[in-house]
């Protein structure tokens, strides 16, 4: 007859939970009733339902490239426009972007073409003069953790898309959260954009089940920018129609014109047409289960 064991096995690992621990985030914590705050670009709502959809090249290279870009984001249904006029590079040889100049070349082709913008800011010392002409900061993965920076977008007036840094645990990217909320400004969006793991076939590994993670743990909106995660443009559709599928309150992609000449990350861009095959693949996964991509 055989014994029943005395001790339980051992623990191979610690066990995960998505039970909210408010006392954690106390101002991002999940709400009790599950419902996500939604948070406003211009007049675009993340959050609410309907999926938007983020697009525009890495970087703001000159007045003609960003307005060809814009026009062409916006006539195949992207919701807000995208691209870097402050640029964060690995190399400090690589373009570094056109400043408050390309700023006022985005906001003019933003206009034109209908479009609100997301751009990324740098320095705490940046912050007042782009604010009048940003719809939304873009903290990027590199200043996850650049603790003025976050209290300085903290206390504007304009929503913040805070990416999550290729190194930081989930609690670490909430956390951040918590630093710009604290300062009065909750208006928060998070953005996965891939993490480090051991392999390079993909530029970094597309962490959806963090993003969902941090979806259950936070009230805060939760896009996912499969450009930078996956590097890969031939990739992109699927891996924005899956994180539809799975529940995501938006997608960022990098589109480009011209990638061939593209002055930053033109390797990873979606060309027009890649870029329209794009759009129709998440409606289908958003039509699958019962969701819509948000069409203005
Ligand atoms: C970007 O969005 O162009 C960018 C620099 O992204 P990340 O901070 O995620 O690398
Ligand atoms: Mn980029």
């Amino acid at each position: 007859m055989a014994n029943a064991p005395l001790v339980s096995a051992p623990q191979c690992s610690k066990s995960q939970s998505s039970t909210v621990d408010a006392s954690r985030f106390p101002i991002v914590a999940a709400r009790e009733d599950g419902q996500t705050s939604v948070v406003t670009i211009g007049d675009v709502p993340f959050g609410a339902g309907s999926v938007p959809v983020i697009a525009g090249p890495c970087a703001v290279e000159s007045q003609a490239l960003i307005a060809e870009g814009a026009g062409l984001v916006a006539s195949l249904g992207a919701a807000v426009l995208r691209g870097g006029a402050f640029k964060p590079r690995t190399s400090p040889y690589s373009f570094q972007g056109l400043g408050m100049e390309g700023l006022q070349m985005m906001r003019r082709a933003a206009d034109d073409a209908g479009l609100p913008i997301v751009t990324e800011v740098l320095s705490p010392e940046l912050v007042e003069a782009m604010e009048p002409l940003v719809d939304a900061f873009q903290i990027g993965a590199r200043n996850m953790h650049n603790f003025p920076l976050l209290e300085a977008v903290g206390q504007s007036e304009k929503p913040v898309l805070l990416k999550r840094h290729f190194g930081a645990t989930i609690t670490e990217w909430i956390l951040a959260a918590e630093y710009i909320a604290d300062q009065g400004n909750d208006a928060i969006i998070l953005c996965e954009r891939g993490i480090r793991s051991f392999g390079d076939e993909t530029r970094f590994t597309f962490d959806l089940a963090g993003a969902l993670w941090a979806k259950s743990q936070v009230r805060l909106p939760v896009v996912v920018d499969p450009s930078h995660a996956i590097g890969v443009p031939e990739l992109l559709g699927a891996a924005a129609a899956g994180a539809v599928a799975a529940g995501v309150d938006g997608v960022m992609v990098e589109v480009h014109p011209d990638r061939e000449n593209a002055r930053c990350d033109g390797a990873q861009a979606l060309n027009g047409e890649q870029f329209e095959a794009l759009m129709a693949r998440v409606a289908g996964a958003a039509r699958a289960v019962e969701r819509t991509i948000y069409a203005g």
